[in-house]
């Protein structure tokens, strides 16, 4: 059935910015305060109350609008988005509209769809379109308590009421649930790169609304479009998408039209539910925001911006495979969080090895920072430590199996990879003479073997070097043990 409809989905991002005081007054942004302690006549909405503008809140927003590859405007303006709620005190919330900060952006970014098991296929790039990115406030948040109860409460809280929010608008331009997902991802881990946004959709500091349609595959018409909301989490977003597409093909397959309408998903029952339709919808009879000059900002001003960005994930990625040799997965995983990409360069250039480097990173240094809870930033180990051990293995002071104690003992305690391989006895032997000294050893000590062994058990070769390493206390270099232990048994 869905190989005979197409998908379309465009998504509405809304990331808080982290400004410590809010856009429009001095008030914190700390979340976890008690209720409406972080506010003040601007934030309440009471009458007279003057906004002034925050400015970091703009150069937080023009460094995600440049790297997400949006034009800033010269000159955006603040427009009223007037309704009624009881979290919005002044009964409008101060947005942008027709003259946005900025439009016109794309990113252009890996994605794959997933089989049952949630692996990816096919790992392919592909351009999505950015409509728009502009400034606005949040509003506050209510709670409700005992709704099903004759004595049910609702309570405001202002603290969120005027925190900046960067709300971010996709063309329709994704055509699978996993696309938009991989875009979202991608969303978060940029704005986390130039270090705007804590990306935390638990949280509620970065928020997605999904629209999606379904219509006959080769027809040029959009269908109507729903749109969901309520999505708490990435998986959320993609599985929403998921029955929400299903539903809709449904419908039209019974005969009936799908409706123009905003669902809610119920995340326990995994469905959407009706929120209200198109004729609920709202008119907000936007009109310029008269308290508030425009937005100017200059050539040279967008230049300093873009000067200052960091390397993005994308750009970053597809440079780990050019210079340093990876793998697409490797590349991927390495530049998801930019501290460990950091972590991962100067350590391929210290030890010499990048390969070496993204492997132990990615799977022995991955386990131990996941089974002690810490960041790599956190982590007792530097990349010269690592770097060093690196080196300790291709030179043969080390085996690999003793690099796995040494690294742990260094994520312990941070010591360098040399004092800890000292206090484990010494490195790994690779003394010609000391291993044919325990080799000759061990083959006097088990003539049964040797003699099975010369009459053609050639198998038993692993036997012996086995017992040669074990004498040696796990430090001789097995390479040499095999070597050795033939050219004995073969005599
Ligand atoms: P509205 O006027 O309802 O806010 P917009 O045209 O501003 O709609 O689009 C809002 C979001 O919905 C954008 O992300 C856009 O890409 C997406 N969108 C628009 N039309 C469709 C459609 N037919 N199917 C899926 N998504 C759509
Ligand atoms: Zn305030
Ligand atoms: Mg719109």
């Amino acid at each position: 059935m869905r190989e005979k409809y197409e998908v379309v989905i465009g998504l509405e991002v809304h990331a808080q910015l982290k400004t410590a005081s809010k856009i429009f007054c001095s008030c914190s942004t700390a979340f976890g305060a008690e209720p409406n302690s972080h506010t003040c006549p601007v934030c309440l909405g009471l009458p007279g109350a003057l906004p002034v503008l925050n400015g970091t809140a703009i150069e937080m927003a023009a460094r995600a609008a440049l790297a997400l590859n949006l034009r800033i405007n010269h000159e955006s303006i603040f427009s009223r988005k007037n309704y009624f709620y009881p979290d919005l005190p002044k009964g409008y919330q101060i947005s942008q509209y027709d003259r946005p900060f900025s439009e016109h952006g794309w990113v252009e970014i890996p994605t794959a769809e997933r089989n049952d098991a949630g692996h990816a296929k096919e790992w392919r790039l592909k351009k999505f379109g950015i409509t728009r990115l502009h400034i606005e406030e949040d509003a506050g948040k209510s709670l409700h308590e005992g709704l099903r109860e004759s004595s049910s409460k609702s309570y405001v809280d202002l603290n969120r009421s005027g925190v900046p929010l960067a709300e971010i608008v996709s063309e329709p331009d994704f055509r699978s649930s996993w696309e938009a997902y991989d875009y979202i991802q991608y969303l978060r881990r940029t704005l986390l790169y130039v270090d705007v946004c804590d990306g935390n959709m638990e949280e509620g500091n970065l928020r997605c609304d999904a629209n999606v349609s379904i219509r006959t595959r080769g027809s040029e018409r959009f269908g109507t479009k729903v749109e969901l909301k309520n999505l708490n989490s990435f998986r959320f977003v993609q599985k929403a998408l998921e029955y929400e597409i299903d539903r809709q093909i449904a419908v039209v397959e019974a005969g009936d039209r799908v409706v123009q309408e905003t669902r809610l998903w119920n995340e326990r029952e995994a469905r959407t539910y009706s929120m209200r339709s198109k004729e609920e919808a709202h008119d907000y009879r936007y009109f310029p925001e008269p308290d508030l000059p425009p937005i100017v900002v200059a050539v040279d001003q967008v230049a300093r911006v873009r000067e200052a960005l960091p390397e993005l994930p994308e750009p970053r990625r597809r440079r780990f495979v050019e210079e340093y040799g990876l793998a697409f997965d490797d590349a991927a995983q390495l530049v998801d969080n930019r501290a460990t990409a950091d972590f991962f360069e100067e350590t391929a250039r210290d030890s010499g090895n990048p390969k070496a480097a993204a492997n132990w990173i990615l799977n022995e240094l991955a386990r131990e920072l996941k089974s002690s809870g810490t960041e790599i930033t956190e982590s007792p180990l530097k990349s010269d430590n690592l770097s060093e051990m690196i080196r300790m293995i291709d030179s043969g002071a080390i085996s690999g199996k003793m690099a796995k104690e040494v690294l742990t003992e260094m994520c312990r305690s941070g010591a360098p990879a040399a004092e800890i391989v000292k206090g484990m006895g010494g490195g790994q032997v690779s003394d010609e003479s000391q291993i044919r000294e325990i080799a000759a050893r061990v083959v006097e000590s088990n003539p049964k073997q040797l003699d099975e062994y010369r009459a053609g058990r050639t198998a038993l070769l692993g036997f012996f070097v086995g017992q040669v390493i074990k004498q040696s206390g796990g430090r001789a270099n097995p390479r040499i043990v095999n070597e050795v232990v033939k050219e004995i048994l073969e005599r």
